[in-house]
Formats: structure tokens, sequence, C-alpha cells
């Protein structure tokens, strides 16, 4: 039924704009409810860095059962837990890990940066304060975020080598069946000594990442990738070995290290991988 409604959808180019104005108009509705909600849990608490506001609690977000099992099986670092979305601006856990690290270790002002599948709270501040190429594969789907997003495949970019000072795709790679091709592609058009945001899903009890090549079965994909449009789960350690086998030098930096940092909202367990292609 969804797929016979898509597909002439698509073909009138109705599909995205009233995907958007969907999304925008429950956007709207739940930011209303949350912040009459959390109105009395201001003011103390954990901090939000996009819209500076502190709450006692943030709003927890949980995976949905058909994705739950894979995720709890292997103690999957995914972005699920208390504290998750800023009841007053909706940033998301994510992004403030993002912005934190971008803030303390990396200071994005004056950069050139390809932001992939930009995030709705990550990109206008980005665009505020640096030059910024929204891209996606699907472009379509964050037009209402960055009107200036352009197509593109991050295993195949046409961007000349040395282009860009930072790389951004947060939660991206572990959607893409070939990788170690976006992974050598990041590296290639970042200038030496340039960084790369590329935070995934994690599970730090797998000793080896768990994938299947070709594999396109949303069913299958939630039942043991804990999403359906993950390729696969990452154990850490493999993670950092093909970051590293792509060229990049890998410095974890420790939730504990993270939490001292700044008292904002962040998941308790999740580290924050510093990701730099060699001066
Ligand atoms: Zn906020």
């Amino acid at each position: 039924m969804k797929k016979a409604l898509t597909r002439p959808l698509k073909k009138l180019g109705l599909y995205h704009p009233l995907q958007s104005a969907y999304r925008a108009a429950l956007r709207s509705l739940s930011g209303t409810w949350y912040r009459i909600q959390y109105r009395g849990k201001s003011g103390k608490g954990h901090a939000c860095n996009f819209c500076n506001q502190r709450f006692g609690k943030f709003i927890p977000s949980f995976p949905a059962p058909e994705n739950a099992a894979a995720i709890e099986k292997h103690h999957v670092i995914a972005g699920y837990g208390a504290n998750i979305i800023c009841p007053n601006c909706q940033s998301t856990a994510r992004e403030r890990l993002a912005r934190l690290c971008l803030d303390h270790f990396i200071h994005p002002a004056g950069k050139k940066i390809l932001h992939i599948s930009p995030e709705r709270k990550l990109s206008p501040y980005l665009r505020s304060v640096a030059d910024v190429f929204s891209a996606d594969l699907q472009p379509g789907f964050y037009r209402d975020i960055d009107p200036s997003v352009q197509m593109v495949d991050l295993t195949k970019m046409d961007f000349s080598n040395g282009q860009f000072d930072l790389v951004i795709a947060n939660h991206v790679l572990e959607h893409i069946s070939n990788d170690r091709d976006a992974m050598l592609e990041i590296f290639r058009v970042l200038k030496p000594g340039g960084r790369a945001v590329l935070q995934v899903p994690y599970s730090t009890k797998l000793s080896d990442t768990i994938e299947s090549a070709g594999i396109s079965d949303p069913c299958w994909q939630s039942a043991m990738y804990g999403q359906e449009d993950h390729v696969r789960i990452y154990a850490l350690d493999d993670y950092m070995f093909r970051l590293e086998e792509a060229g990049f030098h890998v410095k974890v930096v420790q939730p504990g290290e993270l939490l001292r940092l700044s008292d904002v909202a962040q998941q308790p367990e999740e580290c924050f991988l510093l990701v730099t292609k060699p001066a």
C-alpha cells in the first residue's frame, strides 16, 4: 500500500515535499507538547549546546520492537536511552556530541566543510560559521534542512583531492555496503591535517563486525543489525581498523573525558572518534 502510494508521488515530484511538510507538522506538534510537558523541569541538570537551555531530564528514545533485539543482544551504542532529545529545541544526543567535539577539538569556524546527510540542528549551526557543502545520495530527504543540498555518492565523489578541511558523515557509514570505498573517498577529498566526524553505531561486545554483502531485506536488517536500512553492526575495534586502513589516524576520546568536558546531555557510554588525515 505504502509502495503503491509512494511511486506515483515520486513520479509527480511530490513525495519529498509532502514528506518534508509532514515531518515539519509533526515536529511542530511534538515540540509544543514537549515544551509543555517539560516546562517544570527546566533550569537544572543537563545542558543543550544548541539552545543553551537546561533540563533535569531530556526526552528518552528507545528502539522500535523489531530493532530492539539486535541492539540489546550486541549492546550497540546507537543513540537510544535516557536524555536523548532536547525538550526545547529537539536536538538529538548525536548532534550534541558532534557539536561538543567540533567546538572543543576541531573548531569549525571559517573551515571548508563537506556535510553528508545534514542534521537538523547541526546544519544551520555549521552554515552560520563555516563554508559548508551539504550533500547526500538522496538529497530530497534533506531539502527542508538545507535547500542547497546536492546529490553526492560518498563512495565516488566528483571533488578533486584535498578540497575540504572537515568532512562530517555522522551515522552514515553503517548504511553503505562498500564502506571502505567511502572511507578512502573521504580521505582523498580531505586536506592533509583535515578532520572527519564519522560516528557510527558500534558494539564493544562484538570482536568482529557483523555484515552480509548485498543485503536488501528491511525485516532481516532490523532483526540482524537493529535498523531496517543498516547493513552492519560495527565492532568498535574493527571500525577503527578500517579507518586506519584507509589512512586515517584515530584517537578515541573516552566517555569519561567527554563528561568531564561538559555537562551537555549525552549518552554516558559513547566515545568520540577524533579522525584525522595525517599532515
Ligand atoms: Zn536544545
